[in-house]
């Protein structure tokens, strides 16, 4: 039945699906974002988030974390912002990009107080994810049309075991019609589900992406789109597309050798590839 609304994600859809800019362009208009994450021992990925977003073009990345690990941010990516503390007013953000490399210990009232605060579309990964499984009376605090990119054990945990892909496949259908949330299920063919029943699997990536920090990279260029104003299904479809646009580039000069940080750096010639 879900296959009358299964669609392949190509390049030539690609186009369509961006936002242009004009040359009266300013940075406000390329999206401020807030990515909350990172703790004592995974500051990496918080550091790959944003870097990942400041590539995809947001115009302003502020990153949140804990007092004790401000330096690293501030010193690693010089173009982002830091907060910590209190989680800032959420109305200052275009976007949210919450869970890389936060820990799951203490983190609970925190993300409940975020999602009573914060109403636009958010994306969340990772550890975000990890708190959702466990707590679930958050998940319906979440607000609709907000990007979930589970890997396949944060799926499972998140919504439940599946007896085979087939199978996941309409569990994640099932999520995201449920939730009136937009599910990323990443692997070596990412399945965005949507809202409305759509699949839609992505044709870009290869196996030289299964590395550590490659989600994360992943999660600053959606938030990064959404930022930038485009709509949460665009948003999650562009990001999932040149993300691994960007690892195909990366791995043709780099192969196993790849890690997450050539992903980073791929982003630009993605553009130059599509002409966006
Ligand atoms: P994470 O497990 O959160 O680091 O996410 C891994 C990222 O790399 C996801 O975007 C996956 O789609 C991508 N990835 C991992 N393994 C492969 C593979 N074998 N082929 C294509 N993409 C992959
Ligand atoms: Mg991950």
């Amino acid at each position: 039945d879900f296959d009358s609304s299964l669609y392949y994600l190509e390049a030539k859809d690609i186009a369509t699906l961006h936002k242009t800019f004009n040359r009266f362009s300013y940075k406000g208009d390329m999206g401020k974002i807030l990515l909350v994450g990172g703790s004592p021992g995974k500051m990496g990925a918080l550091i790959l988030c944003s870097k990942s977003a400041l590539r995809t073009g947001s115009g302003l990345v502020t990153c949140h974390m804990e007092d004790s690990e401000r330096i690293i941010i501030q010193t690693a990516v010089p173009e982002a912002m830091a907060s910590w503390g209190l989680i800032p007013n959420p109305e200052f953000y275009d976007a949210v990009g919450i869970g890389p490399g936060w820990g799951t210990e203490n983190r609970a009232r925190l993300f409940r107080q975020f999602l009573n605060d914060f109403k636009k579309p958010i994306v969340i990964d990772a550890d975000g994810l990890n708190l959702l499984a466990r707590n679930p009376d958050l998940l319906p605090l979440v607000p609709k049309n907000s990007v979930l990119t589970p890997h396949i054990g944060e799926f499972t945990r998140l919504v439940g075991k599946a007896i085979n892909h087939l199978e996941r496949l309409k569990l994640a259908k099932k999520f995201a019609l449920d939730n009136e949330l937009i599910l990323v299920l990443k692997g070596a063919n990412t399945v965005v589900s949507m809202p409305d029943g759509r699949q839609v699997v992505n044709s870009t990536g290869n196996k030289y992406m299964a590395t550590g920090g490659s989600g994360d990279v992943l999660t600053g260029m959606i938030t990064s789109y959404l930022g930038m104003g485009y709509a949460a299904e665009n948003a999650a479809l562009c990001g999932v597309f040149h993300h691994g646009l960007a690892g195909e580039i990366a791995s043709k000069s780099k192969r196993r050798s790849m890690i997450a940080s050539d992903i980073i750096e791929a982003i630009s010639e993605t553009y130059i590839q599509l002409d966006i």
